[in-house]
Order: structure tokens, then C-alpha cells, then sequence
């Protein structure tokens, strides 16, 4: 189980969101809005997926480190598209968890975004328009990872984009790159999931019945 990690959103979040909620309805948001979802385009084949092996993994976070520096509003301090969270244990000893989006086949923040704020490319990328977004809080309860977080700086939401320009100029995900235990990979989904071991969720996370995340983790015993 991993102490940090609590899909439910807080009761002061939540209070926190009603107000952003209200504040979105203050903007002239039409009702009408509130109530659509946007569509997730045609997807294709090609989900791409992170690979977490935990059994690599020693807890540096150079993880964490590498997509604040790759990213500007990653750099936000409210904010963490990439965090590693532990059980507990010392560093090289413990079981962590390098976690950001999960660019899921199912997208909860696409699926509620009022302003269809969210797309989704037919790599699986779900990529957020901070241009559109007002702020509301919705995708922010919806998904289970606490992927979209709010910033206070700019009262919209941010999240992990998979490093899609990095990736459509060939470069691999800055988080990916920097992991000295090559503990945190990349590649379509399908090939992910054929490492020996590899499940969808551990202990303490979120069903993958709610979102189809895209992510293999191989769990050390
Ligand atoms: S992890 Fe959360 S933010 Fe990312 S695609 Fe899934 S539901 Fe959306
Ligand atoms: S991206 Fe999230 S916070 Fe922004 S408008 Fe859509 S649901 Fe609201
Ligand atoms: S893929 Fe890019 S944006 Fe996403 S967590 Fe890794 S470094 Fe950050």
C-alpha cells in the first residue's frame, strides 16, 4: 500500500473545487456546457504506455526532476506531473512508484471536461489545452491518479503531455531518459504488455475497470 497515495479527492479539495466551479459559472460558462462531454477521436492501434518495473527502481527521482526541468509549467511549485511515492523504505531498499498521467484508453478528464479541454491523439496521448480550460475542478475529481492538478498561478489545470513534442522530433520522454535503472520505459501498450510480470495496478491503486490506464508495472515482490 502505498501511504501517499489516495485516489479519493480531499473534503477541503472539494471545497476548494466547489468554489472554482462557481467561479467557472461566474465566467459566463454556459449550463448547457456543463452537461457535454467531449468525444475521444478515433484512436487507432497504437496506445503508447509507460513501463514501470519497480523491481529497478531505487527511488532517486531523477524522474521527478528531469520533467520539471524539460517542462515550464512543470516547474509551477503546486504542481508534480511526475511523482515518486514509496511504502516507506529507505532509498535502494524500499517499493516506490514513479506515477504521472496515464495517457488511460478510457480518459475520465476527457470524458467530463465541459470545454472539451482534452484530446486525445491516436498515439493515446491525452494532451490538455490550457487555452481552453476555466478551471472548473472536473477532471481534476474524475481521475483516479490525480494526473490534472490545479495551479494556483494560473488557475487552470496542468498535466503530464508525454513529452509528445519531444517524442514527435524522436527524442524519448525527458522522465524516461533520465532514469539511471532504466526502472521507467516507453512503447505501445501492446508490446508492454507482454513483460513477464506485468499487471495494471498494485496494491493501494486504483482499479484499471475505471480508466484502462495505459501503464505496465512489473511489482517487486
Ligand atoms: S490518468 Fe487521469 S488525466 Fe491521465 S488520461 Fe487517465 S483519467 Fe485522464
Ligand atoms: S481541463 Fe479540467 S479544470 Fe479545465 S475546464 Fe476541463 S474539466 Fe475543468
Ligand atoms: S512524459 Fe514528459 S511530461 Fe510526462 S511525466 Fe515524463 S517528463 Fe513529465
Amino acid at each position: 500500500m502505498f501511504k501517499k497515495f489516495d485516489s479519493r479527492i480531499s473534503r477541503r479539495d472539494a471545497l476548494k473545487l466547489g468554489v472554482l466551479v462557481t467561479a467557472a459559472l461566474g465566467m459566463g460558462l454556459p449550463l448547457s456546457l456543463l452537461t457535454k462531454s467531449a468525444v475521444a477521436q478515433d484512436l487507432g492501434t497504437e496506445q503508447l504506455a509507460f513501463l514501470f518495473d519497480q523491481k529497478k527502481c531505487i527511488g532517486c527521482k531523477l524522474c521527478e526532476s528531469a520533467c520539471r526541468s524539460a517542462n515550464q509549467e512543470a516547474r509551477d511549485e503546486q504542481v508534480k506531473w511526475r511523482r515518486v511515492l514509496d511504502n516507506g523504505g529507505d532509498e535502494g531498499e524500499g517499493h516506490f512508484l514513479s506515477i504521472s498521467c496515464n495517457h488511460c484508453a478510457d480518459p475520465a478528464c476527457l470524458t467530463v471536461c465541459p470545454v472539451t479541454a482534452y484530446t486525445k491523439r491516436q498515439d493515446g496521448i491525452v494532451v490538455h489545452n490550457a487555452e481552453k480550460c476555466v478551471g472548473c475542478g472536473y477532471c481534476m475529481y474524475a481521475c483516479p491518479y490525480h494526473a490534472p492538478q490545479l495551479s494556483k498561478k494560473t488557475k487552470r489545470v496542468t498535466k503530464c503531455h508525454f513529452c509528445y513534442s519531444r517524442q514527435d522530433q524522436g527524442q524519448q520522454p525527458a522522465c524516461v531518459e533520465a532514469c539511471p535503472k532504466k526502472a521507467l520505459t516507453y512503447g505501445k501498450l501492446s508490446e508492454l504488455k507482454k513483460a513477464p510480470g506485468g499487471v495494471a495496478t498494485l496494491k493501494g491503486l486504483p482499479s484499471p475497470t475505471i480508466t484502462n490506464p495505459s501503464w505496465v508495472i512489473i511489482p517487486k515482490e
